[in-house]
């Protein structure tokens, strides 16, 4: 008998034929005598649809409104499946996250998990009941509702299986497994059937939309045995986060490709060349709670030098406006941006032991005909930034550069 929590994303409780599957499953599960713990998204394009509706009333909505409007997509979905879990036979009880309860920090709409109530669940599971949790809200200190970011129903679910001590953590969703890029990009990635964490974050947090960055920190942190499957075939191994690297075969260079399409970039040119330029250009985005990403300053000539650094696109506008007025400030050149970037990384552990990883990248771009605006390495990364309008083409020839196509790809 295994204690598991499977959480099934918005594709898989995207209509009431598949909200019925879902049921299935967990009672296929139940009825081998496993223990389940189910937690769901919103039904898909639900989250999308109140944003919009948010949208309408105001262009920049308060943060705690957007909460309480954004945790609603996830009411649906947990009473639905409980009703058809019912149905299946299976006892089951829905739960907000308040109910739990799942206790947050931080910022409304990006904020953090603290702590996690267990005792309600472990008696629904006792008495053999099937708990089916809300994911990606939560609740703060004063009792707010909060939401942990787009996509974060798997961190809801790594923090559940974390706090019950679940046997494995399994996130369901509409491919079946990680994939050495977006499949739905490069129609001939290969499935991964093992990723380390570190390299799973990675790919999470340069745009890989599979899980959300902070589950996967979380599993890694807590040692939760995390695996991605698809709740749209019965069987088939999926892909495991795991903390080892693999030693049978020899590393690939590089594990896969990430990108996100929703970057923009600010280039301040003319700055004066002296110290404490870049602290005062970011200082005050950094401090209005914006993200920045890559940041390049050129080398200075006659005193001046030009800075350019990137944003997420929704930021664009504030961060312009911020960074204006500073260069205003000090003196500054023209201020210019661009919003149609998009930002390709290449991810691998293999990268630490192999040289040249960075100009077989380059050049595959080259050969494309696509320049190369931005670059960044960290040990087991490298991201360029190149107009927007050459994303599938770059994602595709890096892909190839790699050999990461599918050739021997499991059946499964
Ligand atoms: P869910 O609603 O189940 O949470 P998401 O849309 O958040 O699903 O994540 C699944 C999607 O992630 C896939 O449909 C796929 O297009 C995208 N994706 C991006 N990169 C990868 C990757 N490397 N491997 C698999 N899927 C990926
Ligand atoms: N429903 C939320 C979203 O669309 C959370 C999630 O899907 O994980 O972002
Ligand atoms: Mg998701």
């Amino acid at each position: 008998m295994a204690l598991y929590v499977q959480k099934f994303g918005g594709t898989s409780v995207g209509s009431v034929e598949r909200i019925r599957a879902v049921a299935e499953r967990v009672a296929r599960f139940v009825a081998t005598g496993d223990q389940v713990v189910v937690v769901v998204s919103a039904m898909s394009g639900e989250t999308n649809r109140l944003v919009d509706l948010a949208q309408a009333i105001h262009s920049d909505p308060e943060e705690r409104e957007m909460d309480v409007l954004l945790a609603s997509g996830e009411q649906v979905s947990i009473a639905l499946t409980a009703m058809a879990l019912i149905d299946q036979g299976v006892a089951a009880r829905s739960y907000l996250a308040d109910q739990v309860a799942i206790h947050t920090q931080g910022q409304h709409t990006r904020s953090r998990i603290k702590k996690i109530d267990t005792e309600r669940l472990r008696a629904d599971i006792e008495a053999g009941r099937v708990p089916v949790v809300a994911g990606f809200q939560g609740v703060d200190g004063d009792g707010n509702v909060t939401t942990l970011g787009r996509g974060g129903s798997d961190t809801t679910a790594v923090a559940l299986a974390a706090a019950l001590e679940a046997d494995e953590c399994q996130i369901y969703t509409d491919v079946d497994g990680v994939y050495t890029t977006d499949p739905r990009v490069v129609p001939d990635a290969r499935r991964l059937d093992r990723i380390t964490f570190e390299e799973m974050l990675e790919m999470a947090s340069l745009g890989a939309k599979v899980l959300h960055p902070r589950s996967v920190e979380f599993a890694g942190k807590y040692g939760i045995a995390l695996r991605v499957l698809s709740s749209f075939e019965d069987d088939g191994p999926g892909t495991l986060i795991t903390v080892e690297e693999s030693n049978t075969m020899e590393q690939p260079v590089v594990s896969g490709i990430a990108f996100a399409r929703d970057e923009a970039k600010i280039t301040v040119q003319g700055a004066p060349d002296v110290p404490g330029v870049a602290s005062k250009m970011i200082g005050p985005v950094s401090a209005a709670g914006i993200d920045v990403d890559m940041i390049v300053q050129n080398v200075g000539a006659a005193g001046q030098t030009d800075f350019t650094f990137t944003v997420k696109r929704g930021d664009y506008a504030d961060a312009m406006r911020l960074v204006r007025s500073v260069a205003d400030e000090m003196g500054a050149g023209e201020v210019t941006g661009d919003n149609r970037i998009v930002k390709i990384s290449a991810v691998g552990v293999g990268m630490r032991s192999h040289a040249g990883v960075a100009m077989r990248m380059f050049d595959a771009l080259a050969a494309e005909n696509i320049n190369i605006q931005m670059i960044s390495t960290s040990e087991i990364k490298i991201s360029v930034v190149v107009d927007e309008k050459y994303l599938e083409l770059a994602v595709r020839a890096i892909h190839e550069a790699f050999e990461l196509s599918g050739n021997g790809k499991e059946e499964v």
